[in-house]
């Protein structure tokens, strides 16, 4: 068996519907759930849509952009593998669908953190089974 060398904690893939948000992650793609009755988005999966009541939905792909929403910035680590890492600061995009979901910001500095920061995402291949979405400060050509 491979030695871990990811020290902090990874998702529990045991539901299919993390499995399956994973499993598109892995691919490079971020994809979140849409009902095929009214089109709404939702994250994190669920099976009912909370606007119309429909069972029926896709995975439809996030086109991977977003805005900071909120943050908190962590002095202690709440978990050993991220001593490393404080102060650190655990972000909710907004992305465009309009879901929220809660990532890592790579290229941000902490005192640079603003909210409605343009981002977009990173996929980061932490293991051999699993990648995260992460997220990056969109860098301007001007
Ligand atoms: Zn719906």
């Amino acid at each position: 068996m491979a030695e871990r060398t990811y020290k902090r904690s990874l998702p529990r893939l045991r539901d299919p519907m993390a499995v399956a948000f994973y499993g598109h992650c892995k691919n490079h793609e971020l994809r979140f759930q849409r009902c095929t009755d009214c089109q709404a988005w939702r994250h994190v999966p669920r099976d009912l849509c909370a606007k119309c009541g429909s069972f029926n939905w896709e995975w439809a792909k996030s086109a991977g952009k977003g805005k900071v929403f909120s943050w908190t910035t962590a002095m202690q680590p709440m978990l050993p593998p991220f001593a490393d890492a404080i102060p650190y600061s655990p972000v909710v995009i907004e992305m465009d669908e309009g879901v929220r979901m809660v990532s890592w910001l790579t290229n941000v500095a902490n005192d640079d953190l603003r909210l409605g920061l343009p981002v977009e995402v990173e996929f980061e291949d932490v293991t051999p089974e699993v990648t995260l979405p992460k997220f990056k400060k969109v860098v301007s050509s001007q």
